[in-house]
């Protein structure tokens, strides 16, 4: 089997996936440890047969639903490539939008940023790496997780952030300038959890009661406690969410309330 070979095998993930040779060209790479370039200009070269066996467990595996991050073990998130494993929610570009939002929003070189939910850590180290004077807390309740955040922090070599563990603001003291989560928000009841790569995610990093507002709620009551005169908040929240969550921001006497689109233009992050 060549490369090429190889890469024509995306017609078997048809069923599976909405990115047939996206999924191919990343278990290719992860199966040669090459880059995706790197495919492209050796289409002719011949995988060992360990290669090849290893590459159509994987293939296997994808049919059967695994998503690909935790078939290769990372994923690609803003400019870093960060471990992942089944303990935590897999980063989604939507999120890079909550990334975009919070460098705009806080333009200041000083400034604590709190990051609850952590998970691999995304957001926090994405943020970190962009604005070394910032410092960050990123809380998760899960051992594992804040372990992954940690792994991912000092594989990346970023020192202005540490990695705690805890419910939401237990383990933090002191105020923020800002306070960004991507929590649990999908309503329990939700057909979607039944499908695709959430099936395959800690539900405790998925679904939170209320009709997913539960957690939002909670967050945003007690952030009133953490925030600097002025700070921000700044919530990813589910793609139909946005007017309960300015709601439950308002009724919290919050202002400022702004939301803005993910790159599927759903109403998906919303400050204040
Ligand atoms: N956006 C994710 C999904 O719908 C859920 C993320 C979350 O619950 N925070 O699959």
């Amino acid at each position: 089997m060549k490369i090429s070979d190889a890469q024509a095998c995306a017609g078997q993930l048809a069923a599976t996936s909405d990115s047939p040779a996206a999924d191919i060209e990343l278990l290719l790479c992860h199966t040669l440890e090459c880059s995706r370039t790197f495919l492209f200009t050796h289409r002719d070269d011949p995988l060992t047969a360990h290669q090849q066996a290893q590459f159509e467990r994987l293939i296997q595996r994808r049919i059967l639903g695994e998503p690909v991050a935790h078939l290769t073990g990372s994923r690609g998130f803003w400019t870093l490539d960060l471990e992942v494993n089944a303990t935590t929610l897999i980063p989604r570009p939507d999120t890079e939008c909550l990334v975009e939002k919070a460098l705009e929003l806080l333009p200041s070189q000083a400034a604590r940023v709190l990051d609850l939910g952590t998970g691999t850590g995304a957001i926090a180290l994405a943020l970190a790496s962009e604005r070394p004077t910032w410092n960050l807390v990123a809380v998760d309740r899960v051992p594992e997780a804040v372990a992954l955040a940690e792994k991912n922090r000092q594989r990346i070599g970023l020192e202005n952030v540490i990695v705690s563990e805890g419910s939401w603001f237990e383990p933090v003291a002191g105020r923020f300038e800002l306070i960004v989560s991507n929590p649990p928000y999908i309503d329990p009841d939700d057909p979607h959890l039944g499908q695709g790569d959430v099936r395959f995610e800690p539900l405790s990093a998925l679904i939170a009661e209320d009709h997913g507002l539960a957690d939002l709620r909670y967050i945003a009551s007690e952030a009133r406690h953490y925030l600097v005169d002025g700070g921000w908040l700044l919530f990813e929240h589910g793609y139909d969410q946005a007017v309960k969550v300015q709601q439950l921001l308002a009724d919290l006497h919050y202002h400022e309330i702004g939301t803005a689109q993910d790159y599927g233009a759903n109403d998906r992050i919303t400050w204040a």
